[in-house]
């Protein structure tokens, strides 16, 4: 009985159980040499082979799972890509979900596991929590490399001469301007102390004394690349087009002028192969690529979608954190990369958040839920039914009518989920509630056989706007169809950047990658619902020269986020007999 169990005792049970990865294998019908097993457990995947083998073959269908705006605590998306995936497994299909690898923050932070919950999760917990096979590690080397490379470089050349730095390094002086320096180094972690630092005290050999800063791996540029590149040879080319600073005439440095982007690359040569593990009731689970759709592309690869793609009749991934920013990005960037449009899209809605979003106070993650959460409420769940009709315009915007799905706590009453329904159905979709987390598989069965009607559906998926359009424009139309911004201000530096460029860059060729809180529709994270007539602010805007986006960034949102004073690690610790780790909730 999972109201009775922290999530980590029922992978903890399961995991006695579990398949070994060659058995997973199997269900894929990998070949032998396709399969690179990591343990008894986890396996990476020979996608080229994969992809070559089955060029011919059919795509099964694409389903991907978004939800509404979530509570710090999270509404059930993993939960539910889980557990639609046994699900479609109990209806017989041939099935497989993929999702992002969870980052060292909030597993360490608010979050604790990243794996879904109850019996909808995907096992080992500990290992795929923990670093897992090595992917974000692997991310993190490739990009302080790139950090290590231009410090470096900073300070040989203002040691040296011209004559002697040409004579040591073969590369003239790049002139790198102190002032602007594009990147910094990363840490999965949420370390709020290395959000602003200086490096590079001591003597003349110690480096180059400037600012400098920490962002969370998961939110580095390399991150995106691996989220959506299509093989080694794209991600190879992408690698040395990442910039690290401006020189002193205003022109981009890049990883290749520092001649380190072969060695980044190499530092990724396995992190690009898809991860496999299993869902607690045997079904294959793709892992690959991170979170954070807030400050990131926050979607699994592309690649993983490819190949489970060519092997299923359904396949799922995850469009993480509400349709706003996550399913706003796999529609207008990753699917853009892909070529790939979806079948069905699930919106996950749980009464606890549409409550918050009607009124009822705000809860923190590690205190105690309020009262109001607690009792039937159907006024704050009406009110706050407005913010899921919110997201389901935004799915149907997109050329889709999605699946509502009510991910169902032991709370909820049936007048509250009565009058949902109702709501959405005024709308013209259809809804699910569903039990996966409770009773696994055999509770997702309603929600099963809506998407399965779902993706017989004929849709019409289009791009929100097309890439020739100005990136002023693609910030407003977001801010106004998405979001439901009134209007938009873009700081007058920020302005300027952008001038700069769309004179240097072809704009066709530049995704749109926004930065904006996941907490609420607007860049506010304290207003709830559907907020009105509020003002879209964007500070600042980056340019990923390698990943190939714009990134304009709302808000006050940071890309190194902070630990609480109730952090998750304080409840993780390890069974020194047996070696098991307990406490990841
Ligand atoms: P998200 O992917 O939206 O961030 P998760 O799937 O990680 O959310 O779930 C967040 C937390 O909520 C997990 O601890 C999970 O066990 C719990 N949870 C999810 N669905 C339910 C449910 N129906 N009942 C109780 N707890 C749930």
């Amino acid at each position: 009985n999972p109201t009775q169990m922290a999530d980590w005792e029922i992978a903890d049970h399961f995991e006695k159980n579990m398949l070994k990865i060659s058995e997973i294998g199997k269900k894929l019908r990998l070949t032998e040499d396709e399969l690179l097993p990591f343990g008894h457990y986890m396996g990476k995947i020979d996608y080229q082979s994969v992809l070559e083998r089955h060029k011919n073959t059919k795509n099964g269908k694409y389903i991907t799972v978004t939800s509404i705006t979530p509570t710090p605590l999270g509404e059930g998306k993993s939960t539910t890509t889980i557990g639609l995936l046994q699900g479609l497994g109990k209806r017989g299909k041939k099935v497989a979900a993929a999702i992002r690898q969870p980052s060292g923050g909030p597993t360490m932070g608010t979050k604790g596991s990243a794996a879904g919950g109850g019996l909808s999760q995907c096992i080992p917990l500990t290992q795929y929590s923990l670093g897992f096979t090595g992917d974000i590690n692997a991310v993190t080397n490739a990009h302080n490399l790139a950090m290590t490379a231009l410090t470096a470089r900073m300070q040989h050349e203002r040691n040296y001469d011209d004559e002697t730095l040409l004579r040591l390094s073969k590369k003239s002086r790049l002139n790198i301007d102190p002032k602007r320096i594009n990147i910094g180094f990363v840490i999965d972690f949420c370390c709020q102390s290395l959000r602003n630092i200086i490096i590079g005290l001591g003597g003349a050999k110690d480096g180059f004394t400037m600012e400098s800063h920490f962002d969370i791996s998961v939110a580095s540029e390399i991150m995106g690349i691996l989220a959506i590149c299509n093989d080694l040879k794209d991600m190879r080319e992408r690698m040395g087009k990442i910039i690290v600073a401006y020189d002193k005439y205003g022109k981009p440095v890049t990883t290749r002028d520092l001649q380190v982007d072969g060695a980044m690359t190499a530092w990724l040569v396995d992190a690009i192969k898809p991860n496999i593990i299993q869902s607690l009731e045997g079904q294959p689970v793709f892992v690959h690529a991170g979170p954070f759709a807030n400050i990131s592309v926050g979607q699994n690869s592309i690649i993983a979608d490819k190949v489970s793609l060519k092997l299923n009749d359904y396949h799922i991934t995850e469009s993480g954190f509400g349709a706003d920013i996550g399913y706003e990005k796999m529609w207008n960037l990753k699917c853009h990369y892909s070529k790939l449009a979806p079948d069905a899209v699930v919106i996950v809605a749980t009464v606890r958040a549409l409550k918050s979003h009607g009124g009822a106070p705000e809860f923190v993650a590690g205190r105690p839920m309020p009262e109001e959460y607690k009792h039937e409420n159907i006024e704050y769940v009406e009110k706050g039914t407005q913010n899921l009709l919110h997201h389901i315009n935004i799915v149907k915007q997109s050329g889709i009518k999605p699946v509502v799905c009510i991910n169902a706590f032991v709370a909820d009453t049936q007048a509250e989920i009565a009058k949902i329904k109702e709501l959405c159905e005024k709308d013209g979709v259809r809804v699910a509630v569903s039990n996966h987390w409770a009773e696994g598989g055999n509770g997702a069965l309603e929600l099963a056989d809506a998407v399965i009607d779902a993706c017989e559906d004929k849709n019409s998926f289009t791009p929100l706007y097309q890439w020739d359009m100005p990136i002023t424009d693609r910030i407003h139309t977001i801010a106004k169809n998405v979001y439901g911004a009134g209007a938009v201000e873009i700081a007058p530096a920020a302005k300027e950047k952008i001038a700069e460029f769309e004179k240097q860059y072809d704009t066709k060729e530049l995704g749109l990658c926004m930065v904006k809180t996941s907490l609420s529709l607007s860049d506010n994270p304290k207003l709830k619902g559907v907020p009105k007539d509020w003002t879209l602010k964007i500070r600042d805007v980056r340019y990923y020269g390698g990943a190939g986006f714009v990134v304009p960034v709302s808000g006050d949102i940071s890309l190194m986020p902070g630990t609480g004073s109730n952090p998750a690690f304080t409840k993780i610790d390890v069974n020194t007999e047996t070696g098991k780790v307990y406490g990841i909730f």
